[in-house]
């Protein structure tokens, strides 16, 4: 029997994930706003992919965009390049560089269904690792997901608050952080490397090396 490859392997697990998450979401849909038409996440964040889950995403960057479109989301990238790279002369941390995702189209994800694991799981409140601390979406103190149970004083989500407003679900913390995530696909799981989208964007176009060189 032929093996299955890696992203045919990452493909079945998406499968999985998708309906667990969906069963997340449902169950605590009274707490979230996610609606076609908000992109709030997909705006400023730095969006670490896997080799893997860039892999995969690259199928569909290739079958859902024409060659002009695919040229567009590479000047994108290359500008968020150089935008970092004048970040960094001022800012040592390189997490701290948040950028707009270069797939938004009209305040969409233009590649969807093979989008990353962090666009799928966003939105829900997950356990970070090794820190006592949870972690909620950055959209709860703008209105959004759980902002109906934000306490200000505390900056966090608040179980009293969901009792009191007579909300029949629990605000509930996953293990949704990104290595748990990918953990949950099993040991014989090989993700490789982890950079920013737009770096594996970059890195995909021909010649890049010389154009970022010649376009400091
Ligand atoms: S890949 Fe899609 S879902 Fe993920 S940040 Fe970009 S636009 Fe948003």
């Amino acid at each position: 029997m032929p093996e299955i490859s890696m992203i045919q392997k990452y493909a079945d697990y998406l499968e999985i994930l998708n309906k667990k998450l969906d069963s997340y979401f449902e169950d605590q849909k009274e707490f979230i706003k996610c609606k076609a038409g908000c992109s709030l996440c997909c705006k400023s964040s730095y969006y670490p992919y896997s080799q893997l889950e860039y892999d995969y995403f690259r199928i569909g960057f290739n079958k859902n965009f024409n060659e002009k479109q695919r040229e567009e989301i590479n000047k994108k990238a290359l500008q968020i390049f150089k935008d970092r790279k004048i970040f960094l002369k001022t800012n040592s941390n390189v997490f701290d560089f948040h950028y707009e995702c270069p797939f938004l189209v009209n305040d969409s994800c233009g590649n969807y269904q093979h989008r990353g694991l962090l666009c799928r799981s966003h939105g829900l409140i997950y356990k970070d690792v090794d820190k006592p601390k949870h972690n909620a979406p950055h959209c709860m103190t703008l209105g959004y997901n759980y902002s109906d149970i934000y306490d200000p004083e505390t900056k966090q989500f608040s179980e009293e608050k969901a009792v009191q407003l007579g909300f029949k679900a629990r605000p509930q913390v996953y293990e949704l952080s990104y290595s748990s995530i990918m953990k949950d696909a099993g040991e014989d799981f090989e993700f490789g490397d982890v950079r920013m989208l737009f770096e594996w964007v970059v890195m995909d176009i021909p010649n890049y090396e010389e154009l970022i060189k010649s376009n400091p």
